[in-house]
């Protein structure tokens, strides 16, 4: 059974049964993102540390009794979750750090942070009877959800900006999508996907919109204490596009705190690129969000207008923490960074969350002594094109020893 007792909307707080599913506050529409509430005291009599020692279940759905679906429809998903998270091995002498920690998004089944909320909106779909599913993406969405309805024989309907990277689109033609490639940025193929939805009833898996996505997307909180031992970071960081993916961060450390298992909240950073930074602008211009460009490398964070504003911004204040904004240079150096001293291959956008930890170490926003969480939201195979740019074009030799020798001598790669 599901603990989750109401929805409150995050603009007027109204409080809602969750006997009916709602999707956005019946007062302020498409504004009225929900919140999913839990009675955390029947959880507690349930999940406690023993709980954990116990639990053979590597996988998301070992959270069961903190997310908003039934038991039922999730014994056949994909394995999504459970994703290592590596004390750094170098980065963390390079930068005089106490420690960082690495949370590799990339190994989950279509290797991204955003298969924890697909597989929610799968599961609910089944619940509902829905037999389609649909989203506006920038890609990364689009093949996880793509990837996961195949898996419990959804179909889905899907609809991409015009740059979605070629990566991102096989990937989801892979696995049988109608996919929808809408000849405009990311806000044209969101007003589609939004009005062809109202238009067939389709189950919505847009990803601000629909409540149970941000409780998929805070596993990754969850699991972060738990490797932990319950004692997470001083500060966790993450990329930030519609702000879901935070918020997802901020709840999942909620729940632990309500839950007496962790004795305070991360502080949360929020990374965007220059080039689009409507929540780094509204956070220190103390405004509303206002929509920008989406000028940047980083595709999965070029959201000009976010959908989920509130709890962007809340992640970010509730838990003392700060936004800050890269350049697609620095975000390109992070990912090199990544791949060289830990081995880590991170899209521009993951690569976002290192390049803003780099920039608050700098400016000794993080301190000498304090601990961090990178959160590494997606794999770099998803964009090929955009990591060609930045590394070295590979040597051509001709097949003989001597050449080669040459070579390795000039470079010194021996074993002493
Ligand atoms: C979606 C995504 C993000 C940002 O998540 P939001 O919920 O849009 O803020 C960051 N990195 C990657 C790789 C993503 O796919």
């Amino acid at each position: 059974m599901s603990y989750k007792t109401s929805y409150r909307c995050t603009k007027c707080n109204e409080v809602y049964s969750t006997k009916k599913e709602l999707l956005t506050c019946p007062k302020c529409k498409d504004l009225g993102i929900l919140d999913i509430e839990y009675d955390y005291e029947k959880i507690k009599k349930v999940m406690n540390k023993d709980y954990f020692k116990n639990n053979q279940d590597l996988s998301i759905w070992r959270y069961l009794p903190l997310l908003p679906v039934e038991e039922k429809y999730t014994k056949n998903t994909l394995r999504v979750g459970w994703t290592p998270l590596y004390p750094s091995n170098h980065l963390k002498e390079m930068f005089k750090c106490k420690e960082i920690y690495l949370k590799d998004e990339g190994l989950n089944p279509t290797q991204s942070l955003k298969d924890r909320a697909s597989v929610i909106a799968c599961v609910k779909a089944l619940e509902l009877n829905k037999e389609v599913i649909s989203c506006s993406s920038t890609g990364n969405a689009a093949s996880s959800l793509a990837g996961n309805a195949a898996r419990l024989g959804l179909k889905t309907v899907i609809f991409v900006p015009k740059r979605a990277p070629i990566g991102k689109l096989s990937q989801l033609l892979a696995f049988g999508s109608n996919l929808i490639k809408v000849n405009d940025d990311y806000k044209g193929a969101y007003n589609l996907s939004k009005a062809a939805i109202d238009h067939y009833n389709w189950y919505n898996r847009n990803a601000a919109i629909n409540p149970n996505l941000v409780e998929g997307k805070k596993t990754v909180a969850l699991e972060i204490a738990e490797q932990l031992n319950f004692k997470p970071t001083d500060w966790v960081v993450i990329s930030v596009g519609d702000g879901c993916s935070i918020g997802g961060v901020y709840k999942g450390f909620y729940d632990l705190l309500k839950l007496e298992l962790i004795k305070n909240i991360p502080k949360i950073i929020g990374v965007q690129s220059e080039g689009c930074s409507p929540f780094y602008d509204a956070f220190h211009g103390n405004k509303e969000l206002e929509e920008t460009d989406e000028n940047t490398i980083a595709d999965s964070i070029a959201v000009g207008i976010p959908r989920n504003p509130i709890k962007g911004l809340e992640a970010v204040k509730k838990s003392n923490g700060t936004y800050i904004k890269v350049s697609d240079k620095k975000i390109m150096e992070a990912m090199l960074l990544l791949g060289k001293n830990e081995g880590i291959f991170a899209e521009p956008a993951a690569a976002a969350s290192l390049a803003g930890f780099i920039q608050a170490r700098e400016k000794n926003i993080i301190k000498e002594n304090d601990t961090v969480t990178v959160i590494v939201t997606g794999n770099g195979l998803k964009d090929t094109k955009n990591a060609l740019k930045v590394v070295k074009e590979p040597i051509l030799l001709d097949a003989n020893l001597k050449d080669l020798i040459d070579y390795i001598e000039e470079r010194g790669i021996t074993n002493e």
